[in-house]
């Protein structure tokens, strides 16, 4: 197949494909062909594509009003982050664009907390294996080499410590370094669908070691938030609230939005003038986000990750026990990762010959991501294809 892609810059080395349209986890391309979608555009279109609602609340709110400045007060932005603020139990929200934009704004909000305290140059601790964005300070902030090779010098005021490694940050917080906050996905996506051992255990400690030392707690929900796990947000498998959640992807749908949520003692450091952005909070994107989680609601999407999640996970560790190569079976919801002892990026292109969407991460770990209104004939489906595809692509090796 032919692109004309001579003018787009080279950053993505794309398939060989392109999709011409979508109803609910299928997308379909130009011949026809159709393929269930388990990536959702990186855990972005929750409600899978073209939900009848999503469909009505964007040509409503089009032909009413897309765009105005946050210059002025804007209703619908106003309404979501008040479901924000209740479904968090936070209390404000910044809007942007983007999961790294949501990230700057906490790395921001971390630098003001941080001189609040005093610090002159305060420092925010960060994990291996993270990914937190492109941007110059969220590729710093990401502990993944690749991202970073290239684009010295780095951004100052982050300290990497090893995932789900308490002793490493006591360590620091014994040495008395100059820290404002921590930064950690609750389930690193990109690097690897890394569940801590004891999420509730980790979380709750690092909770501890932030009111001990008057850090705040920055939960980057990019990936794993918006009911992804089967909770509207990872943290609500645990005890604890963050001081901090950064949302983007799943949020809208599809339609580009980030925010930045907050509780009151992070508030505090905001006045205005110290953030903006032109996009962010506009009500486009904003009654997109509204009716994705009003569905997420109604259809009860949450209670559905949990269930089909737990049906694929169960299906795949009975009818992939035997396979040596295979690690692990990593899972919270539908956010699914299946660890092998070896490289498999072929299996996305073999993926798509038997008419299936699937993502490889860090190399040997095959991700699914699928829609949250995904069914049980659909995970049947997903099932049964990506078992025999492993099947012969090991056996093939
Ligand atoms: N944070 C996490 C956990 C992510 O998974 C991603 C993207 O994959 C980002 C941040 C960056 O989001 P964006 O690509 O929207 O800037």
């Amino acid at each position: 197949m032919k692109f004309f892609e001579n003018h787009i810059l080279n950053t993505y080395n794309r398939l060989p494909l392109s999709f011409e349209r979508g109803d609910g986890v299928w997308l379909f391309d130009k011949s026809g062909k159709k393929y269930l979608d388990a990536l959702s555009g990186v855990a972005v279109n929750t409600l899978g594509h073209n939900h009848p609602d999503l469909i009505n609340t964007i040509t409503q709110q089009a032909s009413k009003l897309i765009h105005v400045s946050n210059y002025y007060h804007i209703e619908e932005q106003c309404l979501l982050a008040s479901k924000l603020a209740s479904i968090s139990e936070l209390s404000s929200v910044f809007f942007c664009n983007s999961g790294c934009e949501a990230n700057e704004a906490a790395i921001k909000i971390a630098k003001l907390h941080g001189h609040a305290e005093g610090i002159d140059s305060p420092n925010i601790i960060v994990m291996e294996k993270a990914f937190h964005g492109r941007t110059m300070a969220t590729l710093t902030a990401t502990g993944n080499r690749k991202v970073q090779a290239g684009f010295e010098p780095l951004v100052p005021g982050f300290i990497r410590v090893p995932f789900d490694d308490i002793d490493a940050i006591k360590n620091i917080a014994d040495k008395k370094n100059k820290v404002a906050a921590i930064m950690v996905e609750p389930i690193q996506g990109e690097g690897g669908i890394n569940i801590p051992k004891d999420l509730n255990a980790y979380l709750c400690t690092l909770r501890k070691i932030c009111d001990e030392n008057n850090w705040l707690l920055m939960l980057d929900e990019v990936q794993c938030g918006i009911g992804r796990t089967g909770k509207w947000f990872a943290y609500q498998h645990t005890e604890i609230k963050p001081d901090v959640l950064m949302l983007a992807k799943g949020l809208a749908s599809g339609i580009p939005i980030g925010a930045c949520v907050v509780n009151e003692r992070a508030a505090a450091v905001i006045s205005p003038g110290k953030h903006g952005s032109t996009f962010g909070g506009n009500p486009l994107a904003c009654s997109a986000g509204l009716t994705t989680l009003s569905v997420i609601e109604q259809q009860n999407l949450l209670d559905n990750a949990t269930q089909q999640g737990e049906f694929i996970v169960n299906s795949f560790k009975n009818n992939l026990s035997t396979v040596k190569e295979i690690i692990a079976i990593r899972s919270m919801g539908l956010m699914i990762g299946i660890e092998l002892n070896q490289s498999c990026g072929e299996l996305v292109k073999a993926g798509l010959d038997q008419g299936i969407l699937i993502n490889v991460t860090a190399d040997k770990i095959i991700r699914l991501l699928p829609p949250l209104i995904l069914n049980k004939d659909e995970a049947a489906i997903l099932i049964a294809t990506l078992t025999k595809l492993i099947q012969d692509f090991l056996k093939s090796k």
